[in-house]
């Protein structure tokens, strides 16, 4: 949780300082500290975000978005794998990790290792007080995480599924539920 945490304010800290950096200079002049800002891990244009998601999954990965409650592919979904980041790939949760929470969005008690594959920034907007979370990688919007989970965490990860790409168990597809 600590970790979850402090990831966020270094997010938050990137961000501000991404602000005050022009958008146009792109130079890829990758310095002293290669893993710190996601920004500088996985740098895309907006351009280039469009040709690479659908409108959909750009407005929420990018735009950060809301799927409508209960539209979403992998809402009502239990195939074992591992859950994917729509924008960069990267595998971010595991069916395992997956609940049924009846809130309308696909939710997971924990993200992959523990923690990193996902940061958590503050948010502020619609007059709320809320934590999201982004992929760690590309800085995609996956959705908001609340304390209010039903498992052993405590935690809910409340994510779009527009956001979330999948890879079914190679083993298990057999496997009735
Ligand atoms: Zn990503």
């Amino acid at each position: 949780m600590r970790k979850f945490i402090n990831t966020g304010f270094l997010l938050l800290g990137v961000g501000f300082a991404a602000c005050q950096t022009p958008m146009t200079s792109n130079s890829n002049t990758s310095q002293s500290n290669p893993k710190t800002s996601m920004e500088t891990s996985y740098n895309k244009t907006d351009a280039e975000w469009k040709i690479i998601l659908s409108p959909e999954q750009y407005e929420v990965l990018r735009q950060k978005g809301t799927e409508r409650a209960g539209t979403g592919q992998y809402n009502d979904f239990s195939e074992k794998g591992v859950y994917t980041c729509a924008g960069c790939g990267t595998e971010l949760f595991t069916s395992e990790q997956k609940f049924d929470s009846h809130c309308g969005w696909p939710s997971f008690d924990n993200n992959i290792a523990g923690g990193d594959r996902v940061n958590q920034v503050k948010d502020f907007s619609h007059g709320m007080i809320r934590t999201e979370i982004v992929c760690a990688k590309c800085g995609g919007h996956l959705g908001h995480i609340f304390d209010d989970g039903p498992t052993a965490t405590g935690q809910r990860y409340c994510v779009n599924s527009l956001s979330l790409g999948f890879k079914p168990t190679a083993n298990n597809k057999e496997e009735k539920k």
